[in-house]
């Protein structure tokens, strides 16, 4: 396939019975070092929280501190553990998204109500520091899981936040195309990603500004899991954004996961 060397294994089980395996080694070489790098990017967001809750620990062990510096301490020794948390929670909805079966296509979420929970939680986190602006009264359905679904809006708003200044807008807004496909965009007046980085930021790990994600409380995995989930629905997430003026990510469901039902219909008048 012009990739790379194959590697062949020929055995022979008696007269004219063989049986062949060959893989192309350049393709395994490359997930073999992108498992190598998962693994050191894990250990390595492990072990930072680790290293300052051991330090804490001997200080706590060797000096007398006086009651204020102790509840001090013992808050930033919460953050961290807090920190870990979120990263093995992460970890583990990315592996149970990769092992589990696609999500079912008759069991349909209200858009309303995907919205109306991220924007709680947005506003939530955001303590009246944006203003926020979303789709409302709108009746269609997306067929799938409703935690992964609102998992997905939830990560993008809260990224909305994160990387938003104080005084900016967010908006969440729902769009019926015209060949039945419906999105769901996140949009901010936030800080922004130049150009070069769009593409790789579904990467697992992979920040633009490492210390601002995990001074917000960051794991680096929020948007691998919004684009697994949305791959998981059958759609497709969009990135567009500029540096110094905001973004918009939008999550795109195909014609057949998405319906509008019918109104009930009135009773007739006599
Ligand atoms: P993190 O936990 O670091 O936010 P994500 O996977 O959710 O991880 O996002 C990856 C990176 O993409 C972030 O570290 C940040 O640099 C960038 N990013 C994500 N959302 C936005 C946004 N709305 N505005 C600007 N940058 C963003």
């Amino acid at each position: 396939r012009g990739r790379g060397t194959l590697s062949v294994l020929v055995r022979s089980y008696g007269e004219g019975l063989k049986l062949v395996l060959s893989q192309d080694v350049t393709e395994r070489e490359r997930s073999e070092a992108m498992r190598r790098d998962f693994v050191a990017n894990v250990s390595h967001e492990i072990r930072t929280p680790l290293t300052v809750l051991a330090g804490f620990i001997e200080t706590m062990g060797n000096l007398p501190l006086t009651e204020v510096e102790r509840r001090r301490v013992l808050t930033l020794m919460s953050q961290q553990t807090q920190r870990m948390q979120t990263l093995v929670s992460d970890l583990l909805t990315l592996a149970q998204l990769e092992g589990s079966p696609r999500p079912p296509i008759d069991r349909w979420v209200p858009v309303s109500k995907l919205i109306g929970q991220a924007h709680a939680d947005g506003a939530s986190l955001s303590m009246g520091r944006h203003q926020f602006t979303v789709t409302e009264d709108i009746d269609a359905q997306i067929a799938g899981l409703e935690s992964e679904l609102m998992s997905a809006v939830g990560n993008l708003v809260t990224n909305a936040v994160r990387y938003t200044p104080e005084g900016g807008r967010i908006s969440v807004v729902w769009r019926r195309r015209d060949d039945g496909s419906g999105e769901i965009t996140v949009s901010d007046t936030g800080i922004g990603v130049s150009r070069e980085h769009i593409p790789r930021l579904t990467e697992r790990f992979y920040r633009v500004d490492g210390s601002r994600s995990r001074e917000t409380g960051g794991t680096g995995l929020g948007l691998s899991i919004v684009k697994h989930v949305v791959h998981r629905h059958g759609g497709e997430l969009d990135v567009q954004s500029e540096l110094g003026k905001g973004s918009s990510f939008c999550l795109v469901f195909p014609a057949a996961r998405v319906r509008v039902p019918e109104p009930p219909a009135l009773p007739e008048a006599k």
